[in-house]
C-alpha cells in the first residue's frame, strides 16, 4: 500500500526452498510495512517482492563458526542454522544471541531443535535489562560483552552477523579484536530506511 518505498528484510528460509519466503519481521511502533502486516494484510493479498540482494550467505568452508544476533537479527541465522543442519555439516558452531528481557527471547525450541542435530552447537543468550518477574540464570550484559567474554582466539573463523548497526559496529570489533579477519566477517546491518 506504500508504492513510493521499500522495506528490506532478510530472509529466513534456506535458499533450496523455491517458491518460498519467510520473514522475522518486527513490529515497528508506527511503521508502515510492519503494521500493514499486522493489522491490514490479509491471506490472498498480492505482495511486490523484489530481491534477493547482499552477500550474506554462508561460505563453503569447514572453519568454526561465531553467529551473532540481536532482535529479529534471528531470521537469516535460523536459515543459515538450517542450511548447516542439511548439509550435515561438523562445523564448530557458537551462536549469541542478545535481547533485553525473556519476554524477547522466541525461536528457543526452533534452534534447539537445529542444535540438537548438529555435531558442535552452543547457543547463548545474553539479557541485558531483565524485567523484574525474570528468573534467568543465562548470560547477562551486552550480547558484545557476553561474545568477549567466551571467546578466545578466533584467528581462522568466520563471523555471521545481523541486526542493528551498533551491535555489528561492537560484534565486529570483538570478533577483529580475537584475531577474526576482516574478510572473514559478513554482515545483514538492520540501517533504518530514510
Ligand atoms: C539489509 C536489512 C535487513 C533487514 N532485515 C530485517 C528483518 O529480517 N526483520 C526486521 O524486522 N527488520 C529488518 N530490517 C529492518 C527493517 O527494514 C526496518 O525496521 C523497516 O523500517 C521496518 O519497516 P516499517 O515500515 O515497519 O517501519 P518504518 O515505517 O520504516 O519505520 C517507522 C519509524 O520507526 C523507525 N524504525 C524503523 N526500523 C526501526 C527499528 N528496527 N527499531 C527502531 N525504530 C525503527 C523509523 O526510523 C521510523 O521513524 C532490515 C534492514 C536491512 C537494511
Amino acid at each position: 500500500g506504500s508504492a513510493e518505498s521499500w522495506r528490506s528484510f532478510s530472509m529466513a528460509n534456506t535458499p533450496n526452498e523455491s517458491g518460498r519466503v519467510e520473514l522475522v519481521v518486527k513490529l515497528i511502533p508506527g511503521g508502515a510495512f510492519s503494521n500493514y502486516l499486522k493489522n491490514t494484510a490479509e491471506v490472498g493479498d498480492d505482495i511486490e517482492v523484489r530481491g534477493p540482494y547482499g552477500q550474506f550467505q554462508l561460505s563453503e568452508t569447514s572453519a568454526d563458526i561465531v553467529m551473532v544476533a540481536g532482535g529479529s537479527g534471528m531470521a537469516p541465522i535460523m536459515a543459515m542454522l538450517s542450511q548447516l543442519v542439511a548439509e550435515k555439516s561438523s562445523r564448530n558452531i557458537r551462536f549469541f544471541y542478545g535481547a533485553r528481557a525473556c519476554k524477547d527471547l522466541y525461536f528457543l525450541d526452533e534452534i534447539q531443535a537445529l542444535g540438537s542435530q548438529l555435531n558442535s552447537f552452543e547457543f547463548i543468550p545474553a539479557l541485558s535489562a531483565l524485567d523484574d518477574e525474570d528468573d534467568w540464570h543465562g548470560e547477562t550484559g551486552f550480547v558484545t560483552e557476553v561474545l568477549e567474554k567466551h571467546c578466545t582466539s578466533l584467528r581462522g573463523a568466520e563471523g555471521y552477523l545481523c541486526g542493528p548497526p551498533p551491535m555489528i559496529d561492537a560484534a565486529v570489533g570483538v570478533l577483529k579484536g580475537k584475531g577474526m579477519f576482516n574478510a572473514r566477517i559478513k554482515f545483514d546491518k538492520f540501517i533504518q530506511n530514510t
